[in-house]
């Protein structure tokens, strides 16, 4: 019996073997096995006894395997509720993060809404959120400013083939106009303030999830009330990467 974990990529194939290899074998199964997947159900049942309530939510977060999203070395500690690396300087935000931005701008959408109800992520990073995203959202559009991780995401999300994903390269703080408006945005950096264009972006009745401030920083939710007034609240103290300007 092997005792390696099952998400760690295959041993090493004698030279002779490795042209085949690179044909046949992905660079990581596609599949979570076991191990990963007991590990998932009890960080759901963590994030149900830290206030996760909504099911859709709790659902999707059983069910996009998060080990996927990180280097093999972190594999390990993926369902830990810990920010972990992901290189360029940035970190994937960590679970119970992720279930709450994500409950507090679906919680408000009718179930009529829902069916059709379309997210902006700005900052998609290794695209796990993203993956998230878009089991409770019936469309996922995501931009992230960093070349490097916008690659690294299609790459950790080609094996899974999600259809109602679609990831931007470019400046989050400009939105995506060609695909608004957004009926929930989820900022996963933070900004000293929001963005005037994601305002302009939201639909009446929409949220907006953001956390704000440079040394101290809270999650603020806004909600657009009507074509001139948004609702500002503020909630919990947060920690989060600088949203940064222009692309690199
Ligand atoms: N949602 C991600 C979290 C990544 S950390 C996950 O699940 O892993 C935040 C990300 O925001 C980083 O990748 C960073 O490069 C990106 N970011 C910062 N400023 C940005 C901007 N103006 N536009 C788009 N992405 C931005």
């Amino acid at each position: 019996m092997s005792r390696r974990p099952a998400w760690l990529p295959p041993p090493r194939l004698p030279e002779s073997a490795r042209a085949t290899q690179r044909v046949v074998a992905p660079q990581r199964p596609s599949g979570p096995g076991l191990a990963s997947d007991g590990a998932r159900a009890r960080m759901v049942e963590s994030l149900r006894r830290l206030g996760v309530r909504d099911a859709r939510v709790l659902d999707a977060m059983g069910q996009v395997p998060r080990h996927a999203f990180v280097d093999a070395a972190l594999a390990s500690r993926a369902y830990e509720d810990v920010a972990l690396p992901i290189g360029h300087g940035q970190t994937i935000s960590k679970p119970s993060t992720v279930a709450r931005m994500i409950e507090l701008v679906v919680q408000s959408l009718p179930e009529s809404r829902r069916a059709a109800a379309r997210v902006l992520e700005i900052g998609t990073g290794c695209g796990y959120q993203a993956a998230v995203l878009a089991r409770v959202f019936a469309q996922v559009v995501s931009v992230e400013r960093v070349r490097g991780l916008h690659e690294q995401a299609r790459n950790n999300l080609r094996a899974m083939r999600i259809a109602n994903l679609r990831l931007v390269f470019g400046d989050g703080r400009l939105g995506v106009a060609q695909a608004a408006p957004f009926d929930a945005i989820v900022m996963a950096a933070a900004g000293e303030a929001v963005p005037d264009a994601l305002f302009e972006q939201m639909s009446v009745g929409a949220r907006l999830i953001a956390p704000i401030g440079t040394t101290r920083q809270a999650l603020h939710l806004v909600e657009r009330i009507d074509r001139e007034r948004w609702q500002v609240s503020v909630l919990d103290a947060v920690r989060f990467v600088p949203l940064r300007t222009g692309t690199s």
